[in-house]
């Protein structure tokens, strides 16, 4: 039954997980958890893959590794196997409004975000324009860019190095650092060209670049009565070609008063454009303190589970009642944690030449800790194919202390044994272990002086 805004259902007690790995394997053990049967999609190179197994149906998606990518197929499928909702995961299609239509069209519940709230927040320069009309400060730029002969006076203003993004990038993609008016004139139309193909709108921005950045991101829950809650920040400022390596939560440097400034605006600013569901939205604090908003993410996030070590909250499990139609049984934001958590990102990569490393695991050995967290779909025998992500998955420890949970995800890191693949956990320790990271002095830029370092 469709009404107003949203698909209704009394319950939802069959779930599609349009996704694979780590994350589909985490979403089908929620849906356990709370009785729902769970239905998989896998492409032929993952027909032996864990999300499958654990799933209580599976539908083959045919021979092309991309049809994860398949709107109409995997709507149809969703319609053919009789489930109550779908759920995107994060990647794939997960931010795509054209989806999450064709889901409620097919008479499902997305699990997200309405999708013409989605289809609104696809523009990075409309989050830009509707932040600005509520007072949330974002990066100072240009959002509309003139021709390239006019550019040169419009970035005096702004001055370099600055950022050329494209409004609809993701996942670090699409993002360019430029140092002088040269290298812009030089690069645009390649730019253009790379991101027209990459997410099928060639629109780019300016914005100015922020030097030794911090990322901090705010976890939201809301409910279709107009109730939203943040669930605290996450920091995730060390990062490698714009992509989040190492996050934790709390930040190290977001003190209570900055949380009480950064939740007003959360909550004005989603309250304002209609937001329902978990969503996050990711600032950058320059090294003065001030904050800017750079994107919302209109999904699960990947580093979602160092929040959920820290709140004791399963986001997945809100993200299906919020779905339900249920109101938030959470009322107030989380403004004291249990402890500190941090997860490291385990790529299958030769943490050497940083170049994926696809195969076939032939031996593993997952450490045994308390206040350690493991999100992976891996098991002896299973094959890393090369065209998906190359990360693998999560190792999240928590302790009292930021130091203790440090500590403990070296020892977990330690103590994983992975073999057939390289993977990336001897760079994740050397990281975990500079000291840099362990006085908290983490910015955007750590990863470049990491390296640069010789470490
Ligand atoms: P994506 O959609 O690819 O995640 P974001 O806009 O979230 O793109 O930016 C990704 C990362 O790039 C941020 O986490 C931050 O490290 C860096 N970044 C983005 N905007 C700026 C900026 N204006 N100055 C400095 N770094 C930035
Ligand atoms: P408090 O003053 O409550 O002890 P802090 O010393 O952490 O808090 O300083 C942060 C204060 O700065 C917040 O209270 C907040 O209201 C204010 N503030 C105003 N604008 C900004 C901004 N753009 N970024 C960060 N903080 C801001
Ligand atoms: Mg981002």
């Amino acid at each position: 039954m469709f009404h107003g805004l949203f698909t209704v259902v009394d319950r939802i007690r069959k779930v599609l997980v349009a996704n694979r790995g780590e994350i589909a394997v985490r979403i089908i053990r929620t849906c356990r958890k709370l009785g729902i049967k769970t239905v998989a999609i896998y492409t032929s190179v993952d027909s032996e893959a864990m999300h499958v197994k654990l799933a209580d149906d599976a539908y083959s998606l045919g021979s092309n590794p991309y049809a994860y990518l398949d709107i109409g197929r995997i709507s149809d499928i969703a319609k053919k196997s009789s489930v109550d909702a779908v759920h995107p995961g994060y990647g794939f299609l997960s931010e795509n409004s054209r989806f999450a239509k064709a889901v409620e069209d097919v008479g499902c519940v997305w699990i997200g975000p309405p999708w013409h709230v989605m289809e609104m927040l696809e523009s990075k320069t409309v989050v830009k324009k509707l932040a600005g009309s509520i007072g949330v400060p974002t990066v100072p730029g240009i959002m509309e860019l003139p021709s390239i002969g006019e550019l040169r006076s419009a970035v005096e203003k702004i001055g370099f190095p600055l950022l050329l993004k494209a409004d609809r990038g993701g996942g670090g993609r699409g993002i360019r650092i430029v140092r002088s008016i040269e290298e812009l004139e030089r690069v645009f139309d390649l730019a253009r060209e790379e991101v027209r193909t990459a997410f099928g709108s060639d629109k780019l921005f300016i914005e100015k670049y922020i030097p030794r950045a911090r990322h901090i991101e705010l976890q939201i829950l809301s409910d279709r009565y107009g109730n939203v809650v943040v669930m605290g920040e996450r920091e995730c400022s060390i990062q490698r070609k714009y992509q989040k390596v190492i996050e934790e939560a709390p930040s190290p440097i977001v003190s209570d008063g900055d949380r009480r400034y950064l939740y007003d605006l959360a909550i004005r600013f989603m309250r304002s454009i209609g937001y329902v569901n978990a969503g996050t939205m990711e600032f950058i604090r320059d090294e003065q303190g001030r904050f800017y908003l750079i994107e919302v993410n209109k999904r699960i996030q990947v580093e979602h589970p160092v929040t959920e070590m820290i709140t004791g909250i399963d986001i997945v499990e809100h993200q299906i009642k919020i779905a339900e139609g249920r109101e938030l049984e959470i009322r107030e934001s989380v403004y004291t944690f249990d402890g500190h958590a941090i997860e490291a990102r385990v790529y299958a990569e030769d943490p050497e030449r940083l170049i994926p490393s696809p195969g076939t695991i032939t031996w593993i050995e997952f450490p045994n800790l308390s206040n350690v967290r493991i999100d992976h779909a891996l098991s002896p025998g299973t094959t890393i194919p090369p065209f998906y992500d190359p990360m693998i998955a999560k190792v999240i420890a928590r302790g009292a202390t930021r130091e203790e949970a440090r500590q403990r995800l070296v020892q977990a890191l330690s103590s994983f044994r992975i073999e057939g693949i390289k993977t990336s956990i001897p760079l994740l320790i050397k990281i975990l272990t500079f000291s840099e990271f362990i006085k908290g002095n983490t910015h955007t830029e750590f990863m470049k002086e990491f390296i640069a370092g010789g470490h």
